[in-house]
C-alpha cells in the first residue's frame, strides 16, 4: 500500500478509548481520561479512559467471578481452542486497523506493524490455542499401593502489564498461554500506547471469550498496574517493562497476597564478532538491523558490539556504509526502515545518553542527533559510538534507543568477561567459523538466549527471557504454561 492510502486510513480512524470491563467498553469510574498523542507528526489520536484502583476493584471481581462460574476455565481445552483460534483470525482480519493504530500510538514503522506485530500476535494466539488440547498430565512412578496423579491447573486471575515498544505481541505473550490454561485475565497496556489492547479486548468478546475473562485496563503505572499489583485478589501477575519498575512489582507482591510475579525485563545484549566470523557482510547488516529496528526500542537489542580489534576497521567501514539505509522517515510508507521515538520523555532519556557518550570520550561515528523535526515527530538519528569502555553509562545501562556502543578486544575471554559484566543477561550472540569456540563462549554467556553466526532468528516455539537482572520465568513456548498454572499432587489409595 501507499503511503498516501495510509495516511488517507489515518485520517478516518476512529479511535476508541474506553476500557473493558466485564465485557463492557466503560470509561473509568473517576470519569479521567488522558490524551493520547502520536509521536510520528504530534497529532492527537484522543482521549483514553485513566483507570485507577475503583476500576481494578470492578475488573478484579469480574475477573474472579468469570473464573469462579468456570464458563471458560472449566471448559474442555479443545473448546477453548477453538475459540483462541477463531481470536486470532479475527485479528489477522482486522490486520490494516490494528497495524495502523500501532504505527500512530508507537512510532514504529507501518511494514513491521503489519509484519511483524500483527502477523505475530495472530500465530501466538493460534499457537498457544492449538498447543491446549495437547498437553497431557502426569502419573508418578510411585509405589503399587497407591495412585499419586500431578496434574496442573489455571492459577486464576492473572494480571498482565505490558510495555509500549511491542503494545500487542508483548499483551499475546501473556494473555494467549494464560487464557489458553483457563484463567481470567486483566491487561494493562502502558499509558504510551493503550490503542491495540483496547481493539484486541472487542476482538476477544467477537470470537467468544465471555465477558470478564479478558479484561482491559488502560492507565497509568502508578495508578492503575500499582493497584493491580497491590490487589488482593489478583493471583499472579506478569509484568515485562522496566527492571526499575519490576523490582517495585515485587516488593508490591510481597506487601499483599504474595501473588506469584513474572517479569520479563531490561537488557543490554552484547554481540561478539571475533575475526574468524564466517561472513563479515552478513554480521555487519545484522548488527545494525537488530539494534535499529523497532528504533532500537526492543528489550533484546544487541547494543554492545564487540569486534577484534584485527577486523574493527574493516568492520566499522562497512557499517558507516549502511548507516544511511536506516535513517528514520515517515512510518506510514511502507518503504520506511526506522520511525519515531515514543514519547518526548524517551526521546530526552536517549538524547541524555548520547550526551554522556560524548562526555564520557566514547567517539561518535554517526548519528547522535534529532532529526525531521520539521514533520511534529520525534526521532533521532541511528547513532553508532566508537572507543567506549565498560565503565561508561552508555555502556552500562539500558538506553532503549538507536544507540550502537562499540567496543574491541583482543581474545574472546576478555569478550565473554566484559559482556557478562552487567547486571542484564537477556540475549547475546558470537560471531565465528571455529565450532568449539562458538559453543564454548555460548555456554560461558550468561543470558536466557544465545545466537551463533546471526541475530534474527525468532520463533514462538521457544521460549524468551532473562538471566539475571532481565527478569524470571519465560514467554513463549510450552513453558510460559508454567507460569499461568499451578501444579497439583492428588494421593488415591489403592488399598
Ligand atoms: P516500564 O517499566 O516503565 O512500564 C511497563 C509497564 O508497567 C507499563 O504498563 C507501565 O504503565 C507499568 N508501570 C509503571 N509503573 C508501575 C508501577 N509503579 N506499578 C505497576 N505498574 C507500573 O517500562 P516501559 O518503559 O513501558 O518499557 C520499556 C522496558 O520494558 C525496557 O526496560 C525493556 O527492556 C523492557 N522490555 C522487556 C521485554 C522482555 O521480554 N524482557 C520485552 C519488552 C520490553
Amino acid at each position: 500500500m501507499s503511503a498516501k492510502f495510509w495516511h488517507r486510513q489515518a485520517a478516518v480512524l476512529k479511535v476508541d478509548g474506553r476500557a473493558c470491563i466485564n465485557g463492557q467498553r466503560v470509561w473509568a469510574r473517576s470519569g479521567a481520561t488522558f490524551t493520547n498523542f502520536s509521536p510520528i507528526d504530534g497529532r492527537i489520536l484522543g482521549e483514553v479512559a485513566r483507570c485507577d484502583t475503583h476500576d481494578v476493584d470492578k475488573a478484579a471481581s469480574s475477573a474472579r467471578t468469570a473464573f469462579e462460574d468456570g464458563f471458560w476455565a472449566k471448559l474442555p481445552p479443545a473448546v477453548r481452542k477453538r475459540t483462541l483460534i477463531k481470536f486470532a483470525d479475527l485479528v489477522e482480519k482486522h490486520n490494516h486497523e490494528l497495524a495502523l493504530l500501532e504505527t500512530l500510538d508507537m512510532g514504529k514503522p507501518i511494514k513491521d506493524s503489519l509484519a511483524v506485530d500483527v502477523k505475530l500476535s495472530a500465530n501466538c494466539l493460534r499457537w498457544y490455542g492449538e498447543a491446549i488440547d495437547k498437553i497431557y498430565d502426569q502419573i508418578a512412578p510411585t509405589s503399587d499401593a497407591s495412585l499419586a496423579l500431578i496434574t496442573r491447573e489455571p492459577v486464576g486471575v492473572v494480571a498482565a502489564v505490558v510495555p509500549w515498544n511491542y503494545p500487542m505481541l508483548m499483551a499475546c505473550w501473556k494473555i494467549a498461554p494464560a487464557l489458553a490454561a483457563g484463567n481470567s485475565v486483566i491487561l494493562k497496556p502502558s499509558e504510551k500506547s493503550p490503542l491495540t489492547a483496547l481493539y484486541l479486548a472487542d476482538l476477544a468478546l467477537e470470537a467468544g471469550i465471555p465477558p470478564g475473562v479478558l479484561n482491559v485496563l488502560s492507565g497509568y503505572g502508578d495508578e492503575a498496574g500499582k493497584a493491580l499489583a497491590l490487589h488482593h485478589d489478583v493471583d499472579c501477575i506478569a509484568f515485562t517493562g522496566s527492571t526499575r519498575i519490576g523490582k517495585q512489582i515485587m516488593q508490591y507482591a510481597g506487601q499483599s497476597n504474595l501473588k506469584r510475579v513474572w517479569t520479563e525485563l531490561g537488557g543490554k545484549s552484547a554481540n561478539i564478532v571475533c575475526a574468524d566470523c564466517p561472513n563479515i557482510d552478513a554480521a555487519v547488516r545484522s548488527a545494525l538491523s537488530a539494534i535499529y529496528f523497532n528504533q532500537g526500542e526492543s528489550c533484546n537489542a544487541p547494543s554492545r558490539l564487540f569486534i577484534e580489534a584485527s577486523i574493527k576497521d574493516a568492520f566499522l567501514e562497512k557499517a558507516l556504509a549502511m548507516m544511511p539505509s536506516f535513517q528514520p522517515n515517515d512510518p506510514l510508507d511502507e518503504a520506511t526502515t526506522m520511525g519515531a521515538i515514543v514519547d518526548e520523555a524517551q526521546l530526552n532519556t536517549v538524547l541524555q545518553y548520547i550526551n554522556s557518550g560524548r562526555e564520557e570520550g566514547a567517539q561518535l561515528l554517526s548519528g547522535g542527533q534529532q532529526v525531521r523535526q520539521d514533520s511534529g515527530g520525534l526521532y533521532i538519528a541511528p547513532t553508532l559510538f566508537d572507543h567506549v569502555h565498560a565503565e561508561m553509562k552508555i555502556a552500562q545501562e539500558e538506553i532503549f534507543g538507536p544507540v550502537l556502543s562499540v567496543f574491541s578486544f583482543a581474545d574472546i575471554e576478555e569478550a565473554v568477561r566484559v559482556a557478562n559484566a552487567s547486571s542484564y543477561g537477556l540475549q547475546a550472540a558470537v560471531w565465528t567459523s571455529n565450532l568449539s569456540k562458538a559453543h564454548q563462549t555460548a555456554r560461558a554467556l550468561r543470558a536466557g538466549t544465545v545466537h551463533i553466526n546471526q541475530y534474527d532468528e525468532d520463533d514462538i516455539t521457544v521460549p524468551f527471557g532473562g538471566f539475571k537482572q532481565s527478569g524470571n520465568g519465560r514467554d513463549k513456548s510450552l513453558h510460559a504454561l508454567d507460569k499461568y498454572t499451578e501444579l497439583k499432587t492428588t494421593w488415591i489409595s489403592l488399598g
